[in-house]
């Protein structure tokens, strides 16, 4: 109870699957007391692309655009564009991050790959030195909930798609873990689509029940051992 929750949600779809899981998240949450917050990413309609607009004013280097060093210099003299300072608001505010997504090619959609790639700017999430166990935004949690065509048998070690955590190496690793985000086991619903009705209430409940008890559980040990063993 009391604990701030940010759910990024990237749907287009509130009948969808990730629809039902999304609004699963709210209501449990919201029943245990905590604070929810949802970007809604498609009803937001959220801007995916890195640009110049997102630096308010001056430019450090208007001779040659450099998108990671401006946007750092923009931060530091509090000049991002007003989108970008309202998510970086509710990231700072949050204890945990939840990502609610279907799989596209093997990733995030590109409009949820487009807030990381915005949000999470050098000073306010990571610095020189300050990456991994030591990135800026410690004492928070991540959780990557998706869904996805595939079924499970397909993404296991032998599957054709190979085991999953491959997939989840760049986002929990490469974003998470390197802005100094613990990551807590994904959530993984597989082929809503293509499964019976039943099958389908059934993984409602099981992240129903998962939510009940999120606060008890431990991060994993976001290593390379955890994804290439
Ligand atoms: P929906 O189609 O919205 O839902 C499935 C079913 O659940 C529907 O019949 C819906 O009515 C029903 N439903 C919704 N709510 C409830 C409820 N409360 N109770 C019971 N039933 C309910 N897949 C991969 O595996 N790998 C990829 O690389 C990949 N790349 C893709 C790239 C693109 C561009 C696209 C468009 C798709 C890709 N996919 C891939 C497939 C994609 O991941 C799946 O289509 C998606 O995850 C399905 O989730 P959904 O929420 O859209 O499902
Ligand atoms: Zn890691």
């Amino acid at each position: 109870p009391g604990k701030k929750v940010l759910i990024v949600y990237a749907h287009q779809e509130p009948k969808s699957f990730n629809g039902s899981l999304l609004k699963i998240a709210v209501e449990e949450l919201t029943k245990q007391g905590c604070s929810v917050t949802v970007s809604d990413l498609y009803a937001m309609q959220f801007e995916p692309r890195a640009t110049r607009n997102d630096i308010v004013g001056h430019l450090h280097n208007s001779e040659a655009f450099n998108y990671g060093v401006e946007t750092w210099e923009a931060y530091k003299r509090g000049g991002l564009s007003k989108d970008l300072v309202e998510e970086q608001k509710k990231v700072q505010e949050a204890d945990l991050l939840i990502f609610q997504f279907p799989l596209f090619w093997f990733n995030m959609p590109a409009i949820l790959k487009g807030w990381m790639d915005r949000v999470l700017v050098q000073g306010f999430a990571y610095d020189l030195s300050k990456a991994y166990d030591g990135g800026l935004l410690q004492d928070k949690l991540s959780l990557f909930s998706f869904t996805t065509g595939g079924s499970q048998e397909m993404y296991s070690n032998e599957g054709i798609g190979g085991d999953i955590r491959y997939v989840l190496w760049p986002m929990q690793h490469g974003i998470m873990h390197f802005c100094g985000v613990k990551v807590l086991e994904p959530h993984i619903c597989y082929a809503p689509e293509n499964v019976s009705e039943d099958k389908r209430k059934e993984m409602l409940t099981a992240w129903t029940q998962r939510l009940k008890t999120l606060w008890k559980e431990e991060p994993i040990d976001c290593s390379p051992e955890w994804y290439f063993k």
